[in-house]
């Protein structure tokens, strides 16, 4: 099929959406709900674009394409529509960008930029407010939240756990968080995939410390806590992992579980070992890595010589990669000689 977008032909295939197309032919189209691995939901209507022959806007993420359609996505009409929608979510959202954590990575906070929103018209009343601090790793605060629904959508058609949903109506929305009755009764297993789709400030991981976007870098790296090889970007402040973002671009497409996503203080725990220890005199003293690695060779050599090969057996760990993994089994097949090597992950 064919579109024009913008005054210019593309081709498309079948049961294409709108959004698809643009974002195939480089044109992008501001969203707040999207996302490719979820199915669309039209909530948060900022993809808004304006097609030859409908009467209305339509949202572009719920569209399908049409032979011939002529589609605009910046047309004056377009941009007002656009600015309406940031207008009603701004009108009821407390303007706390200076203190928000989520200052500097909030889509809601770029696209009122970008469509000069600068305060809310319609004037009512704050949704109650309504915080949920009981989780262990993150916090709610539902005075921030756009009602977009990707953390629904994530924890039912990603992370499978269906442990959030919406409740009430019109004003009275929210997002029915697990702990309402209880931690123990929810069936959360704090994944932390909701927070890491969250577009604003309402879910936010409780961080121990105090950082802005802006002074971090991410560093990719792949998770060391088990053998899927997860990977994801570690947000670093001077030389301090401040946050964790798991990789869309990568096999875990976006995901991560609750230690990859949180656990990542004891990078600098204090008690980290940051150089190898030998025992002497019944008590652990730290050692070059030459002493270290001549101490293991020389031990090994010994019971070779002695014992033999098969007085060796390996146990190696999901928290090495594969790679890791294959070079250790390798070395106790080819250097001592012996198919013992097993792997903690058969447990
Ligand atoms: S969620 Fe975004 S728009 Fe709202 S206070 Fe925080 S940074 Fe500002
Ligand atoms: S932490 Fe995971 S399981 Fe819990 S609500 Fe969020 S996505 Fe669902
Ligand atoms: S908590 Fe965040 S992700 Fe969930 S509906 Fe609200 S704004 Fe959207």
């Amino acid at each position: 099929m064919q579109v024009t977008i913008n005054g210019k032909n593309y081709d498309v295939e079948k049961n294409t959406t709108i959004l698809k197309a643009c974002k195939d032919a480089g044109i992008e189209i501001p969203t707040l709900c999207h996302d490719d691995r979820l199915s669309p939901s039209g909530a948060c209507r900022l993809c808004l674009v304006e097609v030859e022959g409908w009467k209305n806007l339509h949202t572009s993420c719920t569209a399908i394409c049409k032979d011939n359609m002529v589609i605009q996505t910046h047309s004056d009409k377009v941009i007002k529509g656009r600015q309406e929608v940031l207008d009603l979510l701004i009108s009821n959202h407390p303007l706390e960008c200076l203190t928000c954590e989520k200052s500097g990575a909030c889509k809601l906070q770029d696209y009122c930029y970008e469509y000069g929103i600068t305060e809310g018209t319609y004037r009512w009343e704050m949704k109650k407010p309504y915080f949920d601090s009981s989780n262990p790793f993150y916090n709610f605060d539902s005075r921030k939240c756009i009602l977009c629904g990707l953390c629904v959508r994530v924890c039912d058609e990603l992370q499978g756990t269906s442990a959030i949903g919406f409740e009430n109506r019109g004003f009275e929305t929210n997002v029915a968080t697990p702990f309402n009755e209880g931690l123990i009764n929810s069936t959360c297993v704090s994944c932390g995939n909701c927070v890491s789709v969250c577009p604003v400030g309402a879910l936010e991981p409780k961080s121990k410390e105090k950082f802005r976007y802006w002074e971090t870098r991410d560093v990719r790296t792949t998770c060391s806590y088990c053998g899927v090889g997860c990977q994801m970007d570690l947000v670093v402040k001077g030389n301090k992992v401040v946050d964790v973002k798991p990789a869309f671009d990568a096999l875990n497409e976006g995901l991560l579980c609750v230690k990859g996503k949180f656990s990542y203080n004891f990078l600098s725990h204090p008690d980290r070992l940051k150089r190898p220890m030998v025992k002497k005199d019944g008590v652990f003293v730290e050692t070059s890595w030459e002493e270290a690695y001549n101490l293991i060779v020389n031990k090994m050599k010994s019971v070779k010589e002695y014992y033999g090969s098969e007085a060796f057996a390996g146990l190696t760990s999901a928290r090495c990669t594969n790679e890791e993994n294959y070079l250790f089994q390798k070395m106790f097949r080819a250097v001592l000689g012996t198919n013992n090597v097993d792997h903690c992950a058969r447990l």
